[in-house]
C-alpha cells in the first residue's frame, strides 16, 4: 500500500469558487481520514492567465475554510504551496527523457498551418486532430528545421497500436477511452512552457501522489495523463472524479448564480463551519441521515467511496439551514463575537456597549439569525434609529382603539422605571395594563410596533432593555403622536 498523498492543484486565474473549494475539501478530508498528506500546488504555468492576486485569493479561501496543507517549500510556520512556475527545469528534464525514448517529438507546424488543416478536416466532416506530419521527420530534417524555423513545440507520440485507456474511478467505476479518439497532443509549447497535462503528470509523479481527486471536467484529460504515466513507466494514481455542481436551474454552477468566491459567502454571513459542512454535502453523504458535521468530525467519517457520481445541486436554503445549525452549536461567547465582528464589518460598532449588552442582544436575536447577515435585519431595531416602519404593522396600529393613550402611558411608566432590568420592565408594563383595565397584550402589541417597526420581533422586554430608557420613551411618544395625527379613531378637536 502506498501512503496516501493527495493534492489540490488550482490554477490561479480567479478566486476559490465553490467547485474548487469542494475539491480542496475532499482532498483534505481524504488525507486526514487516512493519515495522509495534503499538498497544495499552484498550477501557474500559464503566465498570461495566472496572477498573484488569484494566488492570494485561493490561499485566503483555504485558510478561511480551515483547510491547512502540510507540505511544500515554505519557510516559517506555514509550508508551501508548490508553484509550477518554479519547477520549469523539472518539466524540461522529463521532456528530454520522453524524446530520448521516442515517446515525444518536436513539431514545427505553425499555428496558422495547424488552423488551416483543422478547417480542412472539419470541411471534410472529420474530427480535427493533428495529422502527425512532424512525427515522421528524419533526424536530419529535424536538425535542418531547428536551425531555420521558429522554436518547435513538443508533442506526445501516442502508441502506434490502438488501445483502450481505462481506469477504475473511485466515484464512477470503470471509465474507458479509445486511444484513437486522441491525437499527438502537445507537452511543451513553442515557448517552452509545459501544458497542463504534462506538468500535472510530472508533478504527480515527483510528488508521489497516490490519489487524484478532482472535478469531472477533467475526465477527458485522464486518458492522456495515463498514457504519459505509461511512457514514463510510472504507475498512475487512483482517480476519483467528483460530479459537477448544478445551480438551482439545473445548469452548471457559475457566476450567473451569484456563487462567487467562498469568502464572498463569508461576506454574506455564512460562517466557515457552515460552509465546510455544506460543501461536504455537495455530492457526499455519510448515511443519508446525519447532516451536521464539524471539520474535525468530517476528518474522521469521510469516506471517498461515498462520493456520489450524480450531479449535486447548490441549494442556498440548505446552506442557510446548515449554517444556522452551526451558529447554534457555537458557544455563546464565540457566537457573540462573530455577530459583533460581522456587524462591525458593516459599519455598526456596538462593542462599546459592553459584553453584557452584546450578549443580551445576540440572545434576543435568537434563532431568527440563520446567517450573520440576518442580524442586520432582525437587529434593525437597535442598528437603525428609528428602524424602518412596516406599513402593514403601522396600519394595524392605527386601527387599535386608544393606542396613543396606551403608548403614552407606557412611556411615562418607563421614564419612571428606576431599576433597568427585564423583571422591572415586565412588572411595570403588566401593572400598567391592570390600571388601564386591558390585557397586557393590548399594551405590548402597539409597543412592539412603536419600538421595532414590526409585528414580529424579539421579546418586548428584551427590546426595551437593549434600547435603553431614552430611546424607548422617544419611540413610544413619537408613535403616539403619529397615531393621533393619522388614526381615524383619534378624537379630533
Ligand atoms: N489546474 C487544474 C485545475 O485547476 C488542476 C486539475 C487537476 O486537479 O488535475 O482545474
Amino acid at each position: 500500500m502506498r501512503s496516501v498523498r493527495v493534492r489540490f492543484a488550482p490554477s490561479p486565474t480567479g478566486f476559490l469558487h465553490v467547485g474548487g473549494a469542494r475539491t480542496a475539501l475532499y482532498n483534505y478530508l481524504f488525507a486526514r481520514s487516512q493519515g495522509g498528506t495534503f499538498v497544495l500546488r499552484i498550477e501557474d504555468t500559464d503566465a498570461e492567465r495566472s496572477n498573484e492576486a488569484s494566488v492570494q485569493a485561493i490561499l485566503n479561501g483555504l485558510r478561511w475554510l480551515g483547510l491547512t496543507w502540510n507540505e511544500g517549500p515554505g519557510v516559517g510556520g506555514e509550508h508551501g504551496p508548490y508553484f509550477q512556475a518554479q519547477r520549469h527545469a523539472l518539466y524540461l528534464r522529463y521532456a528530454e527523457r520522453l524524446v530520448a525514448q521516442g515517446c515525444a517529438y518536436p513539431c514545427f507546424c505553425s499555428p496558422q498551418e495547424l488552423e488551416a488543416r483543422r478547417e480542412q478536416q472539419l470541411a471534410r466532416g472529420e474530427d480535427p486532430r493533428y495529422d502527425r506530419r512532424c512525427r515522421t521527420l528524419s533526424p536530419e530534417q529535424r536538425a535542418a528545421r531547428a536551425i531555420s524555423g521558429p522554436r518547435p513545440a513538443l508533442r506526445f507520440a501516442l502508441p502506434e497500436e490502438f488501445q483502450e485507456v481505462a481506469w477504475d474511478d473511485v466515484v464512477r467505476g470503470r471509465v474507458a477511452f479509445r486511444s484513437d479518439v486522441l491525437d499527438d497532443f502537445v507537452l511543451l509549447r513553442a515557448d517552452g512552457l509545459p501544458t497542463y497535462n504534462f506538468a500535472c503528470v510530472v508533478d504527480d509523479v515527483e510528488m508521489r501522489i497516490s490519489h487524484v481527486i478532482r472535478g469531472d471536467d477533467h475526465i477527458s484529460n485522464t486518458p492522456r495523463q495515463i498514457l504519459i504515466y505509461e511512457a514514463l513507466a510510472a504507475s498512475p494514481p487512483i482517480f476519483a472524479h467528483a460530479s459537477m455542481i448544478l445551480g438551482p436551474d439545473g445548469k452548471r454552477l457559475s457566476k450567473r448564480h451569484g456563487a462567487t468566491s467562498v469568502e464572498a459567502f463569508g461576506d454574506q454571513g455564512i460562517i466557515p463551519e457552515g460552509m465546510v459542512n455544506f460543501l461536504a454535502l455537495l455530492g457526499w453523504a455519510l448515511d443519508g441521515q446525519t447532516e451536521i458535521f464539524t471539520l474535525a468530525e468530517l476528518e474522521t467519517v469521510f469516506v471517498l467511496e461515498r462520493v456520489n457520481p450524480n450531479p449535486a445541486v447548490f441549494d442556498t436554503q440548505k446552506l442557510e439551514w446548515v449554517n444556522a445549525q452551526h451558529l447554534k452549536r457555537l458557544d455563546e461567547a464565540d457566537r457573540v463575537g462573530r455577530v459583533m465582528a460581522f456587524l462591525s464589518s458593516r459599519g455598526h460598532r456596538l462593542a462599546g456597549r459592553g459584553p453584557e449588552w452584546c450578549t443580551a442582544f445576540v440572545r434576543a436575536l435568537g434563532d431568527r439569525v440563520r446567517t450573520l447577515a440576518d442580524a442586520l435585519d432582525v437587529g434593525a431595531f437597535v442598528l437603525e434609529d428609528p428602524p424602518p416602519m412596516d406599513s402593514e404593522a403601522w396600519a394595524e396600529l392605527l386601527a387599535r382603539p386608544a393606542a396613543a393613550e396606551r403608548l403614552q402611558a407606557l412611556a411615562a411608566c418607563v421614564r419612571e422605571t428606576r431599576e433597568w432590568s427585564l423583571e422591572a420592565l415586565e412588572a411595570g408594563t403588566r401593572s400598567l395594563a391592570n390600571e388601564l383595565g386591558v390585557k397586557a397584550g393590548e399594551v405590548i402589541a402597539p409597543a412592539r410596533v412603536a419600538l421595532t417597526g414590526r409585528k414580529a420581533a424579539p421579546g418586548i422586554f428584551e427590546v426595551m432593555w437593549l434600547l435603553g430608557s431614552d430611546i424607548v420613551v422617544t419611540r413610544l411618544e413619537a408613535a403616539a403622536a403619529r397615531w393621533r395625527a393619522e388614526s381615524p379613531l383619534a378624537a379630533r378637536v
